[in-house]
């Protein structure tokens, strides 16, 4: 499977000029390969490189490999448009932000990130340095760092384009890389996990993931924000985005920690894992007014997506089920009423008198129906079909 590993550079000042330098010269000369391939309507790699090649070269001081990365990256950068809008994800035919992004030329952040290959970029690993093509000639012996980890899969696994990334003043280089995955085991049972409000996950065995610690943590930074926000002043408005920022890197570390953790289990105990169908939880949960902006914040997709990735990596099967009632129904007898739930934390069955938490009734009933959606998909054939 390919992921993207990321490691972070230590350039010396001149070195890191000299790499600010080369992202704007490529940036500068892909907005004028961009406004080429709008003019011409041209969508082919080949085609738009006889076009631009020579300018880019004679132009901006592209040498030739990093030419044909930047008429790659405007290619890919029109390819990417054109699938959002065929998505719809720039609404219909006529609306605004489509017209808009149709109207005129992609235009690249004078800093946005550039491909390199191998030919521009070679790695030593031993020294942990990288060796790359810059305007200003190739900059030797760049020190990087990274976690041990990843260290590792780049020295081992590292496969096809680099990216040279500038974030907040810091410099990055994001390696794609082709990692081997454990072949799919066969689940002895399943790991239900309810994803909700005050506990992120819940298991169906009971153990729950981040809970009232963290809803005051993120209670706390809705607020302040909120009030940076209502100030309406330029320096309000900087400190709620650096807020933002903030608080998207810690919910990032948080799913983190918790698809490692909810892995890990299932591969300790040869499980699989059962995941609500996402656009379920909206729906089901019907949060108070203080929570709904919590909720809607929570990066609940990337939480599953750290879960899938991680489980792909290590074998585990995932498999995703109908969310619906899944917080009302009694798992003991079936019985499924609203009344089932009374409070947000609390499930007694009103008819067979089953009771415990919530999150983690639901987490179970999670479990029982990947039992069954496995069995059906993976059971014998009935006879005459
Ligand atoms: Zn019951």
């Amino acid at each position: 499977m390919k992921v993207v590993v990321q490691v972070k550079l230590l350039p010396s000042p001149e070195a890191a000029a000299a790499l600010a330098a080369t992202l704007h010269a490529c940036n500068r000369a892909a907005d004028r390969a961009s406004a080429v391939a709008y003019e011409t309507g041209t969508k082919s790699r080949n085609n738009l490189q006889k076009l631009v090649y020579a300018d880019l070269k004679a132009d901006f001081g592209l040498g030739a490999q990093p030419a044909v990365r930047t008429v790659k990256k405007v290619v890919d950068a029109y390819a990417t448009l054109r699938a959002h809008i065929g998505a719809g994800n720039l609404g219909p035919v006529g609306a605004k932000r489509r017209v808009q992004a149709e109207s005129k030329p992609i235009v690249f952040r004078a800093d946005a990130a550039q491909p390199y290959d191998d030919r521009i970029l070679s790695w030593q690993h031993d020294a942990a340095t990288v060796s790359l093509w810059t305007v200003a000639g190739r900059l030797r012996g760049v020190r990087f760092v990274g976690h041990p980890g990843q260290l590792k899969t780049i020295r081992e696994c590292r496969k096809g384009e680099t990216d040279l990334v500038h974030r907040d003043g810091m410099w990055f280089l994001t390696a794609v890389c082709e990692v081997p995955e454990e072949p799919l085991s066969e689940p002895v049972d399943w790991i239900g996990v309810d994803r909700g409000i005050v506990n992120l996950a819940t298991a169906s065995d009971g153990s729950n993931y981040q809970g009232r610690r963290l809803s005051r943590y993120r209670r706390r930074h809705a607020a302040k924000r909120a009030e940076l926000q209502a100030r309406r002043t330029r320096s309000a408005t900087r400190r709620a985005k650096r807020r933002a920022k903030n608080e998207a890197r810690h919910a990032a570390h948080v799913n983190h920690e918790i698809s490692k953790e909810i892995v890990a289990v299932a591969q300790r105990t040869g499980r699989g894992i059962a995941l609500e169908e996402l656009r379920g939880i909206r729906d089901r949960v019907r949060p108070s007014r203080d929570q709904r902006a919590t909720l809607s914040s929570w990066p609940f997709h990337q939480l599953e997506e750290h879960i899938r990735y991680k489980a792909q990596r290590h074998g585990v099967p995932v498999l995703a089920v109908d969310a619906a009632y899944t917080s009302q129904m009694c798992p003991r007898c079936g019985h499924t009423a609203r009344n089932n739930r009374p409070s947000r934390d609390l499930f007694p069955c009103r008819r067979c008198g089953l009771a415990g938490p919530a999150d983690h009734v639901a987490g179970v009933n999670v479990r029982n129906r990947a039992r069954s959606a496995w069995v059906l998909a993976n059971g014998p054939v009935p006879q005459g079909t």
